[in-house]
């Protein structure tokens, strides 16, 4: 940090150190520079809009920054900045899981798709008629219907 007389404090630009600009210029100065080094990512500071970090050091500046006072309620402006793995991972991690909203979601989603015994009386007949032809089919059904009808007088007389 250097002082230039009549242009008051001077900072070096994060992604090209030979970039000297004066703190009131910095941050437009630095949505230009974000254009010409787009592979650069740099991870924003939450303190201060024209403190751009590499990924290395930002976890290190969040600590030592001299604004952090400033700013009271750091957690909620941490904010992704768009380039940064680590801030938006930071911005992920306070969401509690909703587990009781997700088991509900399963129970609504399984119900329609898949009904066991639905599933095993469709699926029983299909693998028993899946070679007989229409008329076959039609005998086989009619005789499960009689079988059924036998069972059941079997059961009342009994
Ligand atoms: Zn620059
Ligand atoms: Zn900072």
């Amino acid at each position: 940090m250097s002082t230039i007389p009549n242009f008051g404090r001077v900072l070096e630009c994060p992604y090209n150190r030979a970039h000297q600009i004066t703190e009131e210029r910095m941050q437009r100065h630095l949505i230009k520079c974000k254009k010409q080094y787009p592979k650069v990512k740099m991870l924003l500071c939450p303190f201060n809009s024209t403190h751009y970090l590499e990924a290395a050091e930002y976890m290190a500046h969040l600590r030592l920054c001299r604004d952090r006072s400033l700013v009271e309620t750091f957690r909620y402006v941490v904010e992704p900045s768009g380039n940064s793995g680590q801030s938006v991972q930071r911005a992920k991690a306070p969401s509690p899981t909703p587990l009781c909203p997700d088991e509900e979601n399963w129970d609504d989603m399984a119900a329609p798709a898949y009904n066991p015994t639905k599933y095993c009386i469709e699926n029983k007949i299909i693998r028993k008629a899946f070679h007989l032809t229409p008329s076959e089919k039609r005998d086989f059904y009619e005789q499960e219907r009689i079988r059924h009808k036998e069972l059941e007088k079997f059961a009342h007389t009994n």
